[in-house]
């Protein structure tokens, strides 16, 4: 494989206002705006990659978007004239580069893999192992509120077609509770519940909770702890099925929940993992594990989603428990594609690379270039 080469790299920032006015998270975290930055691969030839990375907030996981671009600037020289096709081989120059920083190497991760499906004329899912013919369940994401709102919610997702919901808990174990309750009150056959308190229990609170939870009550609870000791002490203390996310971040993370047998499965949000070359790894170390994986990203725009459907695309059925539209966090659209939610599934389209084209009046000049 030879003749192509990485020529330049522009980086683009866009802000990203929230679609619901305040996002609000355990622990009193407040979110307006998301600061999405969206990087240009242009090789010699003229042929382009495009990737995103869009943090949530500096205080979601440990990624901040002043953070990719600082992390972008110290690892773009490293690649101009390497070939963007050799992904692995990308991500060790990225690796030498800098250590960790997973969410700054995303969006030229994904920018490469956007390159290498257009210079062979295919799909990017075809690429990391081939499409299945799923149409993937689009999660509903519940935020925190009154337990009677968070009912009305579920509802209005059921009606327009999800079968999976994602319910963000985080306050006092009985509020926690009701609010459970409430959001699986009319839960039907074939749904499935996340009840989602990113981190924000301690295994205290997370105990009581359980304890006042009616019987019978079906769902899994994801990231109740902020802390891997939290987690696997409320593991061995209850029966309640625990799947991970902000502490699934890498292979080594990942690889450590298999060893402590810790969860049921994990989310692979591509910005988080390091995007689509380490995604396919935890993909593949979580099927071999036999998890559930829900394939998401933090926030993002169009191009953020692309790469999460094409990963998501390439799980096979019983171990895909969802993907998450992050477009739906976001008002303001950066690219246009054929990615269109329809009765609560999304499938990826038949187009080479990720399938999306940037609207480059809404990206605006660089913020910075790399040549
Ligand atoms: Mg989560």
């Amino acid at each position: 494989m030879s003749g192509l080469k990485i020529a330049r790299i522009d980086v683009f920032q866009v802000d990203l206002p929230y679609s619901g006015g305040v996002y609000r998270l355990s622990g009193g975290r407040e979110y307006r705006t998301f600061d999405a930055t969206i990087v240009r691969i242009t090789t010699q030839t003229g042929l382009e990659g495009w990737g995103e990375s869009t943090p949530f907030g500096p205080n979601y996981v440990a990624a901040h978007a002043l953070g990719v671009r600082s992390g972008i600037a110290e690892i773009a020289p490293q690649l101009i004239g390497l070939d963007p096709r050799r992904v692995d081989r990308i991500n060790d120059a990225m690796d030498t580069a800098l250590v960790g920083h997973e969410h700054a190497k995303t969006a030229l991760d994904v920018a490469c893999w956007d390159l290498f499906g257009k210079s062979v004329g295919l799909p990017v899912c075809e690429l990391l192992g081939g499409g299945t013919d799923v149409k993937m369940p689009v999660i509903s994401g519940i935020y925190m509120d009154e337990p009677e709102d968070m009912r009305r919610r579920v509802a209005e997702h059921r009606a327009m077609g999800y079968i999976g919901h994602s319910v963000k808990i985080g306050g006092e174990p009985a509020d926690d509770a009701a609010r459970i309750a409430a959001s699986l009150a009319d839960k039907r056959p074939g749904e499935y519940f996340i009840v989602d308190a990113n981190g924000g229990m301690t295994v205290e609170t997370a105990l009581r909770m359980l304890r006042l939870l009616p019987n019978g009550l079906d769902f899994v609870l994801e990231q109740p702890c902020a802390t891997w000791r939290e987690c696997l002490s409320l593991r061995r203390r209850s029966d309640v099925p625990i799947i991970f996310d902000e502490l699934a971040i890498s292979d080594a993370s990942i690889l450590q929940l298999v060893a402590d047998d810790a969860a049921e499965g994990f989310g692979i949000k591509i910005s988080k993992n390091g995007g689509l070359t380490k995604g396919r790894r935890h993909r593949d170390i979580g099927v071999a594990a036999g998890y559930t994986v829900s394939v998401m990203d933090t926030v993002g725009s169009e191009i953020a989603f692309a790469a999460t459907v094409h990963l998501g695309q390439t799980f096979p059925e019983r171990y895909l428990r969802c993907v998450f539209d992050c477009r739906k966090l976001v008002s303001r659209q950066t690219a246009d594609g054929e990615f269109e939610v329809i009765e609560g599934r999304v499938v990826a389209p038949n187009t080479p690379g990720l399938g999306i084209m940037p609207r480059l009046d809404v990206l605006g000049g660089p913020v910075a270039s790399y040549h």
